[in-house]
């Protein structure tokens, strides 16, 4: 059966339906209810208390009345049971309405029952026609309610049609069962084609429920299967490189200069790298641990592994000013040991430029810090034998399968600093083994965060002022939204204008994402040297900026910020010994949700935490940075309410893809129909294409 061979179907539905997504019966029966009107209370019309209780009722038409004039007019028809009378009322549509009814016909109203002087009546209820009382059995159900659109509304397409259009389609079509008996089974799950009509047309609660298990379950468990495949496919394929030594850079730098000793959750992270490298298979570690947790010493040293076996190593990072503190960072811990370390972002003058591709493709460039630039076309390397990706929330998946493409297959640690919510690793991240630092390096006091009205700005600044003479220094934000880039541009070069003069005996930076590469470059040199004691800025300092002598970070117009962002700009501070303040300064106007963020970050510094709630706030998608997270989209799922769903889903997976990888047991036929299209669509995502 065609989706063209159901009843009232014209070309503009049609297109209304594709537009929806609706382009065959499957996708048809795949459309589902958004909520449903319970029908299921069928009463006598003396019963009805008139408080605006929802109901049924059947009764045989007694009198049609238009009432008023114009605009005024409206419709009552009066309906008859063995009980009482009641009526409807039509304020709209009245006309209509009137040349529909028919004395002597049997009708349901459902619809909201009120009292009105000693009558009942229900505002526009929902009519249908009966030819016999027993009929009723029909109608007095959960009635699915469909999503709208405009494009629906326009075409005449509504729940009703919808809904016969279903009742067609669920008798022509059964659609085959994928998922294998044992899964059914444990779940106690409907199968397929009897799923579709519970949802559709669920003869309780517990039914639809139970059918939207099924679905949310068999989305998950395809996308869970997908990524035990490619996990497999990474770990089985030959790695180019084993870093069996660890003789060189390695032991000189750990054994001899480093700076402080390392903490539990940074020793089993390179512990856990180790392990990787050395394993014959290519690593494909995710790195997570709080900001200011201690990520880039771990990279470093993965870095030093590579480079004691004649191997490269690329540093990436999402902006140009992380990129050149990492170029610093390295630079300065790797100093002694005469390593040549490229730093390689944008706008680059032409012979520097060459000469940096020159030195990567020589192979004498053993170590290139840079941002997405590295991996554009024209970047060769001799020998990448390590890729690390910074920050990995802002590049995402596409990233890392461009980068495997760079080498033969080369060793992936991707860093990340958003906490990621558990749920969301599991389905993001779930191709890629976990590293968890925990702890915070030793010596750290939590950093105090206070939310302030504007009105206190001369308090603010002279608190800020005490800081300063007693040695600190401060960052001080202004929101830089994309939209409005201009505008608020604007804002932080008046706000530095205005600071200045206000701290006139200190010094004052100003850094944003227009400056020149260099220019940003001496800024933020003079601010790491003190020399600048407070740097004005835009978010460009969101993501990993470490200054550990800054102990002041305050944030005007906190409430245009979001959660995870205003949490990145707390961890710029903290980094030291000093105690540490965060000051977040709302403008006039701020909603209900912004208040909320504002006091989640008063209460708690944990990083998680903070996640878990900017999760729930704005949604995967969102969360993640859209597109580019790589992240699936999800029909019917909810990665963060369904996360037992989830789990269970994945346990499956994982279960079966052990037992029969490439699903040539016959039990598995269907589901093998079906997965191998799914996962060739994702596949190039995910590196293998
Ligand atoms: P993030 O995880 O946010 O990238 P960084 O790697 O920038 O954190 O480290 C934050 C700061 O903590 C840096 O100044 C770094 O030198 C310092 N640091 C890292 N590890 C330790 C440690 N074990 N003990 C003391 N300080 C450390
Ligand atoms: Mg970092």
């Amino acid at each position: 059966m065609k989706l063209i061979d159901l009843p009232q179907l014209n070309t503009k539905r049609l297109e209304a339906l594709s537009s929806a997504g609706i382009k065959s019966i499957g996708t048809l029966m795949h459309f589902f209810p958004r909520h449903y009107l319970d029908r299921t209370t069928v009463l006598p019309i003396r019963s009805l208390n008139g408080q605006g209780e929802e109901v049924t009722v059947v009764g045989t038409i007694k009198n049609i009345s238009e009432i008023g004039y114009g605009r005024k007019k409206r419709l009552e028809v009066i309906i008859q049971d063995d009980s009482a009378s009641m009526k409807g009322v039509w304020f709209k549509g009245a006309s209509y309405m009137k040349k529909y009814f028919k004395e002597g016909e049997l009708v349901s109203f459902f619809g909201k029952a009120k009292q009105y002087g000693r009558s009942i009546s229900m505002a526009h209820p929902d009519v249908d026609k009966l030819s016999d009382p027993d009929e009723v059995e029909d109608i007095a159900r959960l009635m699915p309610v469909y999503p709208g659109n405009k494009k629906f509304s326009k075409t005449g397409i509504n729940s009703k049609l919808i809904s016969q259009w279903m009742e067609i389609a669920l008798r022509h079509s059964h659609p085959p069962e994928f998922l294998p008996k044992s899964i059914l089974e444990n779940h106690d799950f409907p199968e397929r084609a009897k799923a579709y009509r519970m949802i559709h047309f669920p003869e309780s609660d517990s039914e639809y429920k139970k059918a939207l298990e099924r679905f949310k379950f068999e989305e998950l468990f395809l996308f869970q299967l997908s990524m035990a495949r490619v996990k497999k496919k990474i770990t089985e394929r030959e790695a180019g490189a084993v870093f069996k030594k660890t003789d060189h850079y390695t032991r000189l730098f750990f054994n001899d200069h480093l700076p402080f000793e390392l903490t539990y959750g940074q020793k089993q992270a390179l512990g856990d790298i180790k392990k990787d490298v050395q394993s014959g298979h290519q690593m494909n570690r995710l790195l997570q641990g709080d900001v200011g947790s201690g990520k880039t010493i771990v990279a470093i040293g993965a870095i030093l592994m590579a480079l004691d076996n004649g191997y490269q190593a690329a540093f990436m990072a999402p902006t140009e000013i992380l990129a050149e503190q990492h170029y610093r960072t390295l630079t300065s811990f790797l100093e002694s040991l005469d390593i040549n370390i490229r730093l390689l972002v944008g706008n680059q003058k032409t012979t520097l430029r060459t000469d940096i591709l020159t030195d990567i493709e020589g192979g004498s460039g053993q170590v290139v810090v840079g941002t997405h630039a590295i991996i554009q076309d024209e970047v060769n390397f001799h020998n990448l034998g390590l890729a690390i990706i910074d920050e990995q929330h802002r590049f995402g998946v596409q990233q890392r399968a461009e980068i495997l493409h760079k080498g033969s297959h080369p060793h992936i640690l991707v860093m990340s600093a958003t906490p990621i919510p558990r749920s969301l690793a599991m389905t993001v991240y779930s191709d890629l083994d976990l590293s968890i630092i925990k702890e915070l390096p030793g010596g750290r006091k939590p950093v105090k965060t206070a939310v302030r009205p504007e009105s206190k700005h001369s308090d603010i600044y002279q608190f800020v002022k005490d800081e300063l003479n007693a040695g600190g220094q401060a960052y001080i934000v202004y929101p830089l939204v994309e939209e409005s880039e201009k505008v608020d541009l604007k804002d932080a070069t008046a706000g530095y204008e205005k600071l200045k003069s206000q701290f006139s005996n200190y010094s004052v930076g100003l850094l944003h994402g227009r400056m020149k590469s260099d220019e940003k470059d001496a800024v933020m040199k003079a601010f790491i040297n003190n020399e600048i004691q407070i740097l004005v800025s835009t978010t460009v300092i969101e993501v990993g900026v470490d200054v550990p002598n800054a102990s002041i970070m305050i944030v005007e117009h906190a409430e245009r910020f979001g959660l995870s962002q205003l949490h990145q700009l707390r961890g710029r501070i903290g980094r030291g010994t000093r105690q540490s303040y965060c000051i977040l300064i709302y403008g006039q106007k701020v909603s209900k949700e912004a208040q909320y963020r504002l006091r989640k970050m008063a209460e708690t510094n944990d990083g998680f935490k903070i996640a878990e709630a900017d999760l729930k706030l704005r949604g995967p998608g969102d969360f993640l940075g859209t597109k580019q997270s790589g992240l699936p989209e999800f029909k019917v799922a909810d990665i963060v309410e369904d996360q037992w769903i989830l789990e269970q889903a994945k346990t499956e997976a994982w279960t079966l893809y052990d037992e029969d990888p490439e699903l040539n047991h016959p039990e598995h036929k269907e589901l093998q129909k079906v997965f191998f299209p799914y996962f060739k669509e994702k596949e190039y995502f995910y590196g293998m294409g």
